[in-house]
């Protein structure tokens, strides 16, 4: 079984590879950010009370995303593996994460992060936002808001994996191919 936590930035690519991933290695493809907007458009109260936070671009609260992921974990029992998507992003987060696991005599296998510079991320987002109907694409103040979560809250995860051994970084920038070939390297030396 492996467990692998896709790591990154806003716009760096995390939903785009993980679409191939989880076909290569059957793994059972949780994002975080995709269940929330799931539940907006369901108008459940998970979803109206992320749509609050999503909106201005920060961050939902710990204890809301924490349980919402594990109950996702508990709907996959067969799972063969899980590949995390924009979780977790609090040192909170990685730590319920690893205690959940350990729990189930799992653990985390290894997390992959995507480098890209923030200017060409923001470029890309803005882009994206065009079509994706995303409030939070749209919005340049908004993004900007996102960058700042993620170096407060999401950065100080590198530190938190490394001194685990766990941590493992590719270039984000090229084709989709190209990328992909990069994480499937990584994937095949754990
Ligand atoms: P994403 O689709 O991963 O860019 O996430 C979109 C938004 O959903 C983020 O800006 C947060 O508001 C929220 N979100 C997604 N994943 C998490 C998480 N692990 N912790 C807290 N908020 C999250």
């Amino acid at each position: 079984m492996i467990n692998i936590v896709l790591f990154g930035k806003p716009g760096a690519g995390k939903g785009t590879q993980a679409e191939f991933l989880k076909e290569k290695y059957n793994l059972t493809h949780l994002s975080t950010g995709d269940i929330f907007r799931f539940n907006i458009k369901n108008e459940t109260a998970l979803g109206m009370l992320a749509k609050s936070y999503m909106d201005k671009g920060d961050l939902v609260p710990d204890e809301v995303t924490i349980n919402m992921l594990q109950s996702e974990v508990e709907k996959n029992p067969e799972s063969a593996g899980f590949l995390f998507d924009g979780f977790p992003r609090t040192i909170a987060q990685a730590e319920a994460l690893d205690a959940f696991l350990t729990g189930k005599g799992q653990g985390i296998t290894a997390t992959i992060a995507l480098e890209a510079d923030d200017e060409i991320l923001v470029q890309r987002l803005l882009e994206r936002g065009k079509t994706s109907g995303r409030a939070d694409d749209q919005d340049e103040e908004k993004i900007r808001n996102r960058y700042q979560e993620y170096n407060e809250k999401t950065a100080p995860l590198i530190g938190f994996y490394q001194a685990q051994g766990k941590f493992h970084a590719v270039d984000g920038i090229g084709t989709i191919e190209e990328v992909t070939k990069r994480l499937s390297n990584v994937i095949a030396s754990l």
